[in-house]
């Protein structure tokens, strides 16, 4: 794939880029990644592809970090492995690569100010505990909600959520 601003991926990546150069592949952090043991991520691979390949963008093991930070306390290179990590979703989503799952999670923040809004059964659960059915939040402020919309558009994520 071809970056819709610029071609290199590494001179985009301004924190992390040249510590991904540093890598010397001796796996240690693909070694220590409790979420490589269940799904697609290969984490040592992933680096490798993000210095030679823009498709890395679109991998789906990028979403497979659970950003537990093993990797980067182990890596005897002292490279900011999930920084790495982080700095790449979101040039993903820059390019516009937004799974339907997060769009929804966005769209919910967005909504209600919490990307796992309360639903009846747990209003329920808490007025059995004695508890207000709505917690302190925006729930329970709806000009605190008006508050975090704003801040939202402030930063165009509401745009972002926008585009399909
Ligand atoms: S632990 Fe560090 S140096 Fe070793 S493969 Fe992973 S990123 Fe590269
Ligand atoms: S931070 Fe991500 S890549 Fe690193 S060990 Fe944890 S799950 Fe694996």
């Amino acid at each position: 794939m071809s970056l819709r601003n610029e071609p290199n991926l590494i001179s985009l990546m301004e924190g992390t880029g040249s510590d991904i150069l540093k890598c010397m592949h001796c796996g240690v952090c693909s070694g220590s990644c409790p979420s490589g043991r269940h799904t697609s991520l290969n984490i040592r691979r992933l680096l490798k592809k993000a210095r030679n390949d823009a498709g890395v963008l679109s991998d789906d093991s990028l979403w497979m970090c659970t950003t537990c930070y093993n990797c980067q306390e182990r890596c005897p290179r002292g490279i900011g492995i999930v920084d790495a990590i982080f700095e790449m979703r979101a040039l993903a989503v820059r390019e516009g690569i937004i799974y339907p799952e997060h769009r929804k999670v966005g769209e919910l923040l967005l909504e209600h100010g919490h990307a796992v809004p309360i639903d009846e059964e747990n209003m329920a659960k808490r007025e059995a505990l004695g508890l207000a059915p709505l917690p302190p939040t925006v729930h329970s402020f709806p000009e605190g909600l008006e508050e975090v919309k704003k801040l939202m558009a402030s930063c165009r994520f509401d745009e972002l959520m926008s585009e399909k």
